[in-house]
C-alpha cells in the first residue's frame, strides 16, 4: 500500500480502495479551470486526498495525509461531477493517481463527460482521459511513460533554476504535448518577468496564470 494513502481501514475499506469503488475526497465544486491549456473552460472538480511529493510551496498542503478525508462511494462522486451544466470533469488533489481511477473514469464517460487529470506523473496511470496535464516535481521525479502520455506539460517555477528543470522535462514528452511555464503563487511577482522573458527566447513555451486567483474563486 502506499504510504499516502489512508491508514488503519477495514478489509472491505481497503478492498473497495483498490478497486476504486472508494476514494478519500477532500472537496468537489463547480468552477472555471485558471491553469493551462483549458483556462477559462467551466468544470467540475474533484480534489483527491493524499500525496507523498512534499513540495515545500505546494497550496493544498490539508490534501496531503489521506486519513484526513472522507471515503466517498464512487457512485456518488459521479452522480454529483456529472450533474453540472458543463460536461468537464477535472480530477485533481494532492495526488490523484495514488488511487485506481479506472471505475470513476468509467462512470463520468457513460454519463458523456470529458476528463482531464491534474498529475505529478510519478505513478502508473488508471482510468482514461481526454486530456492529462503533468506537472513534474523534483522530489518525485515523472514516470517516461507519463511523460509520453502528457497532453500538457505544466512547470511550477518558483526560482530561477525551475526553468532548466523545465527544459529537462521537455525533452521527454512527446511532440503534440503542449508546454507551459506557471509562476508559483507566492513568488508570481519574483519569477513572472524571467518567465516572459524565457518565453520569449523559447517559443514552444506558453505562460499559464493561477486565473481562477486572480477571479478569486476555487
Ligand atoms: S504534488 Fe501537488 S499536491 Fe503534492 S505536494 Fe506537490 S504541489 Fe502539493
Amino acid at each position: 500500500m502506499n504510504t499516502c494513502r489512508p491508514i488503519n481501514l477495514s478489509a472491505t475499506a481497503e478492498d473497495l480502495l483498490n478497486r476504486g469503488l472508494l476514494l478519500p475526497v477532500m472537496e468537489m465544486f463547480y468552477s472555471v479551470q485558471g491553469e493551462g491549456f483549458n483556462t477559462g473552460k467551466p468544470a467540475a472538480f474533484v480534489r483527491i486526498g493524499g500525496c507523498d511529493v512534499g513540495c515545500h510551496w505546494c497550496d493544498v498542503k490539508e490534501a496531503w495525509d489521506a486519513s484526513l478525508h472522507s471515503l466517498t462511494k464512487t457512485k456518488e462522486i459521479i452522480d454529483y461531477l456529472s450533474g453540472f451544466p458543463a460536461k468537464s470533469v477535472v480530477i485533481t488533489g494532492g495526488e490523484p493517481l495514488n488511487y485506481n481511477l479506472g471505475p470513476l473514469c468509467n462512470g463520468l464517460k457513460n454519463r458523456g463527460v470529458k476528463i482531464f487529470i491534474e498529475t505529478c506523473g510519478a505513478y502508473p496511470l488508471s482510468g482514461s482521459f481526454d486530456w492529462i496535464c503533468l506537472s513534474p516535481k523534483r522530489n518525485m521525479r515523472p514516470r517516461a511513460d507519463m511523460l509520453q502520455m502528457a497532453d500538457e506539460l505544466k512547470v511550477i517555477i518558483h526560482k530561477t533554476s525551475d526553468l532548466e528543470w523545465a527544459a529537462q522535462n521537455a525533452d521527454l514528452i512527446k511532440e503534440s504535448c503542449l508546454l507551459y511555464l506557471q509562476p508559483e503563487w507566492s513568488k508570481y511577482n519574483e519569477m513572472l518577468p524571467q518567465i516572459v522573458e524565457y518565453v520569449q527566447q523559447h517559443p514552444r513555451w506558453m505562460i499559464s496564470l493561477q486565473a481562477h486567483k486572480f477571479m478569486n474563486i476555487p
